[in-house]
């Protein structure tokens, strides 16, 4: 799940069993139970899961939901989420 990183300025953590996870403005993408170890002890706090005023993109290859055409997981290409669901049609402006 996704938390925020006080004051948005933490560039990552290295976590004992997960390694190095960054943090991407201000947000990581981090397993749950480190989500709440975060939120708990570290002053984090739990991400919404769209951003504001945006739907943000959801990766066709791992199935991340991101902000960025770019997938920030695997470096796929993202579409809206509506284009997912509106029918197997691909994105009008394919990323090239
Ligand atoms: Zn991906």
């Amino acid at each position: 799940m996704r938390v925020c990183v006080p004051g948005g300025i933490v560039a990552g953590i290295d976590h004992p069993t997960y390694g190095r996870i960054h943090a991407r403005n201000g947000i990581m993408d981090v397993p749950a139970d480190v989500a709440r170890d975060l939120i708990a002890h570290d002053d984090c706090f739990p991400a919404a899961n769209k951003p504001r005023g945006a739907d943000g993109f959801v990766c066709t290859s791992c199935n991340f939901h991101g902000y960025f055409r770019a997938c920030g997981r695997c470096g796929g290409s993202c579409v809206r989420p509506h284009e997912l669901t509106a029918g197997a049609a691909p994105a009008e402006r394919s990323p090239s």
